[in-house]
C-alpha cells in the first residue's frame, strides 16, 4: 500500500477512534472497540508487599484499569507472585504489568504472575546505548535482527502459554546505538525500534501486544507515534497503542506538558490507553487521565468539515507554518499570547502579577498593547467594504464556517488577504471538534498561500482550573506542535479563573508544545521502585533553586537506567546513581559522578556556574 500523502490517519477532519486488534490483559480487554484505558505505576519499592498492594488499590480506586510495577530482578519477580495473591484476597482482580529493562530472564518469570510484561526493544536484547556512533554494515545490521528473532520467538512462545500481553515500549534516549546509528535519535528511530519486534510477533502470530513511543518532548513524541501509526498501517500491523509523555514533570506544567502531547494524538482518534505520568503521588494521574479522556469524547458526532484533500505539512517533523511578520507576529516571531480582558478593562487588571507579561489585550472589538495603542477588530465585511480601515493595522475575528461561506459571495477576499501586510486573523472555533476544523482552515490558508499570521482562540466556560488546561491543551496544542499559530487567545467565561491564571496558563501551553519558552524547563521522571531518592521532594527543592534559569532545561531522574537518555534535550541534569549519591550531568555526559546527595544542588549549581549559564535571581 503507497500512500503519498502521508495520511497519518484516515481523516484529518473528522474525528473516528483509529482502527486496532483487541488485546485481552488479565481479562479487561484493550483496543478495538474497547474504551481507551487508564493506567499508572506504582513507585513502592516492589519488595514491599504492603506499601505496593495499598497503593495498587489506591489506584484502582481512582480508576485504573491496569497498574505497571518495577521488576528489578529474582526478588522483585517473586514477589509479585505476593503482590497478586495480596490483592486477590482484597478482593482486587486489576491487571498487574511487569515493567522490565534489560532482562529477558526476568521477563519470562515475571510472565507466570502478571497479566502483561513491558519491555524496552532499545535494551532487551540489545546493550545499554552508549550514544557512541558505530557504523553497522548492511549484513551486520541483518545478523543482529536475526540474533534478535531467535532469542525474541521463544520468549513470545512463554507468553503464549501463560496468556501473557506483551508491551513494546520504545523511549527516546533509550534505542539501541544500533537503532541509533541507522535512524538516529529520532521519530523513524524510535519507529523502527518497536517495529522490528512487531513485524516478529506478527510473523509467529502473536497478537497480545501493545506498542508504546515516549518522550519528555511533546513534539517528539507525537511525530514519532504518527509515523508508527502510519507504517503499522502500511503493514497491516493492527496492534493498540499505549500513550505517554514521560518526565512530565508535576504541578500545572505537568499536566499541561501530558494534556499537549497525549491530547495531540486522541484528537486524531490514535491511541487505546494512556498513562499521565507526573512527579506525584501516582494516584493523582489517574483523574487527569479519565478528564483527558473524556474530553474526547466530547467530538464525536461533531459537524462535518471540509478541507482541501491533502495534508499541508510533514505530520512527522516540526515546521513552523510560514507567514509574514506584521508587529511582532509571525515571521520568525515567538508566538504571542493575548489575554481576554472580558468584562474588565486593561486599567482594572493592572499591574499585571507574576513574571509573565501578555503581549496583547482583547477588549470587546479591540485589540491593545501594554503601552496602550490599540487596533481595530473588525469583521469579514467591515474589512471588505469600510474603506475608512484601509491602510491601518487590525485584526479581523472569524471562523472557518463564516469564512468559507464569505469567501463563496466574495471572491475578491482571497487577493485582498493574499496582498494585506497590516492583518493578523483571530481564528475560531463553534465546532465541537475545534482542532480538526482549525486545522482545516490552515490546509485551506496554504492552498491559496495566504501568509497572514493567525491567533488562535478558543472560548471556555470552566470553573475548575484543571479541567480548562486540559481541554485548553487538548484542543490547541496539536496546532502548535504542528506549528500552526502565531498567537494564542484562551478565553474563559465563568469568573472563578482569574485573569492571571488564565494568561499563565497560556504560556504554559505555549512551553508545553516548545513554541516559547518562558520558564525553565525541569524534566523530572514520575519515579518507580528503582528511584534512588525521594523525588518528589528533590523535584521540589530542585525547581525552587534553579527556577530563575529561565533559558535552560533541567532533568531530574531517579536512576541511571533510563534516566540519562530518557532527560532528552536537558542541558543538565541530576540522576540518582546509587544510594544517596547523584550523577550530574551537562548534556548527556556524566560529568560529577557519585556526588552525596546532601551536596548535590550546590554542586549542581557550581556545575551551571562553571559553564556560564548562571545568572543570578532577582530579589
Ligand atoms: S528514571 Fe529510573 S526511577 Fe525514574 S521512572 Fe525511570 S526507571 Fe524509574
Amino acid at each position: 500500500m503507497k500512500d503519498h500523502h502521508f495520511y497519518y490517519i484516515r481523516d484529518l477532519t473528522r474525528y473516528e477512534r483509529q482502527k486496532t486488534w483487541k488485546v485481552n490483559i488479565g481479562g479487561v480487554f484493550v483496543g478495538g472497540d474497547n474504551p481507551v484505558r487508564i493506567q499508572s505505576m506504582t513507585d513502592t519499592l516492589t519488595m514491599d508487599t504492603e506499601a505496593t498492594v495499598e497503593q495498587v488499590i489506591a489506584l484502582a480506586r481512582a480508576g485504573a484499569d491496569y497498574v505497571r510495577i518495577t521488576v528489578k530482578g529474582k526478588n522483585d519477580v517473586q514477589n509479585l507472585k505476593n503482590i497478586s495473591e495480596m490483592l486477590r484476597k482484597r478482593g482486587f482482580e486489576i491487571p498487574l504489568i511487569a515493567d522490565i529493562h534489560f532482562n529477558p530472564k526476568l521477563a519470562e518469570m515475571a510472565a507466570k504472575y502478571v497479566d502483561k510484561v513491558r519491555i524496552n526493544p532499545g535494551n532487551f536484547y540489545d546493550k545499554m546505548a552508549t550514544f557512541q556512533s558505530r557504523i553497522f554494515s548492511d549484513e551486520e545490521y541483518k545478523e543482529e535482527l536475526q540474533k534478535i528473532e531467535k532469542q525474541f520467538i521463544p520468549f513470545l512462545e512463554v507468553l503464549k502459554k501463560t496468556n501473557t500481553a506483551l508491551r513494546i515500549g520504545a523511549n527516546h534516549g533509550s534505542l539501541s546505538d544500533r537503532v541509533m546509528s541507522r535512524f538516529g535519535n529520532t521519530p523513524s528511530g524510535m519507529a523502527e525500534s518497536v517495529l522490528e519486534f512487531l513485524r516478529i510477533c506478527k510473523k509467529v502470530d502473536f497478537f497480545d501486544v501493545v506498542v508504546s513511543i515516549k518522550s519528555s518532548n511533546t513534539r517528539m513524541m507525537v511525530y514519532a507515534v504518527r509515523l508508527l501509526n502510519y507504517k503499522m498501517r502500511l503493514e497491516d500491523l493492527m496492534y493498540p497503542i499505549h500513550l505517554g509523555v514521560t518526565e512530565a514533570g508535576e504541578g500545572e506544567e505537568g499536566r499541561i506538558k501530558s494534556a499537549t502531547g497525549i491530547g495531540a494524538l486522541l484528537a486524531d482518534g490514535i491511541g487505546d490507553t494512556v498513562r499521565v505520568s507526573l512527579t506525584e503521588n501516582p494516584v493523582n494521574e489517574i483523574p487527569i487521565a479519565i478528564k483527558l479522556v473524556n474530553h474526547f469524547k466530547s467530538y464525536i458526532n461533531h459537524q462535518p468539515i471540509s478541507a482541501p484533500l491533502f495534508a499541508q505539512t510533514n505530520p512527522f517533523e516540526y515546521e513552523r507554518r510560514s507567514t509574514r511578520q506584521v508587529l511582532n507576529m509571525g515571521g520568525e516571531e515567538l508566538p504571542v499570547v493575548v489575554a481576554d480582558l472580558g468584562e474588565h478593562t486593561l486599567h482594572e487588571i493592572l499591574p499585571i502579577r507574576g513574571k509573565l507579561i501578555p503581549d496583547f489585550f482583547l477588549s470587546g472589538n479591540k485589540i491593545l498593547d501594554a503601552s496602550g495603542e490599540n487596533y481595530p477588530v473588525m469583521s469579514l465585511a467591515e474589512y471588505l467594504f469600510e474603506s475608512t480601515r484601509w491602510g491601518r493595522m487590525k485584526f479581523i475575528r472569524t471562523n472557518k464556517m463564516e469564512f468559507d461561506r464569505f469567501m463563496e459571495n466574495n471572491p475578491e477576499i482571497i487577493m485582498k488577504l493574499k496582498q494585506t501586510r497590516k492583518t493578523v486573523l483571530i481564528l475560531e472555533s463553534l465546532n465541537k471538534n475545534p482542532l480538526a476544523e482549525l486545522r482545516a482552515f490552515f490546509m485551506t490558508l496554504e492552498t491559496h498561500i495566504w501568509k497572514v499570521p493567525v491567533i488562535l482562540y478558543r472560548k471556555y466556560n470552566e470553573s475548575g482550573r484543571e479541567d480548562l488546561l486540559i481541554k485548553a491543551s487538548s484542543d490547541l496544542g496539536g496546532l502548535l506542535i504542528d506549528g500552526y499559530g502565531d498567537g494564542i487567545c484562551i478565553a474563559n467565561e465563568s469568573d472563578k479563573i482569574t485573569f492571571t491564571e488564565l494568561k499563565d496558563i497560556s504560556f504554559k501551553l505555549l512551553q508545553a508544545s516548545r513554541m516559547r519558552m518562558s520558564h525553565v524547563e525541569f524534566i523530572s521522571c514520575p519515579g518507580c521502585g528503582r528511584a534512588l531518592f525521594d523525588l518528589q521532594e528533590t523535584t521540589l527543592k530542585v525547581k525552587e533553586h534553579f527556577k530563575h534559569l529561565n533559558h535552560l532545561k533541567i532533568g531530574i531522574m531517579g536512576c541511571v537506567v533510563n534516566g540519562p537518555g530518557e532527560m532528552g534535550d536537558a542541558d543538565y541534569g541530576f540522576v540518582g546513581a546509587g544510594k544517596d549519591k547523584v550523577n550530574l550531568y551537562k548534556g548527556l555526559k556524566p560529568v560529577k559522578k557519585h556526588i552525596l546527595f546532601k551536596d548535590a544542588v550546590d554542586e549542581l549549581e557550581q556545575l551551571i556556574r562553571e559553564n556560564g549559564d548562571w545568572v543570578e535571581p532577582e530579589n
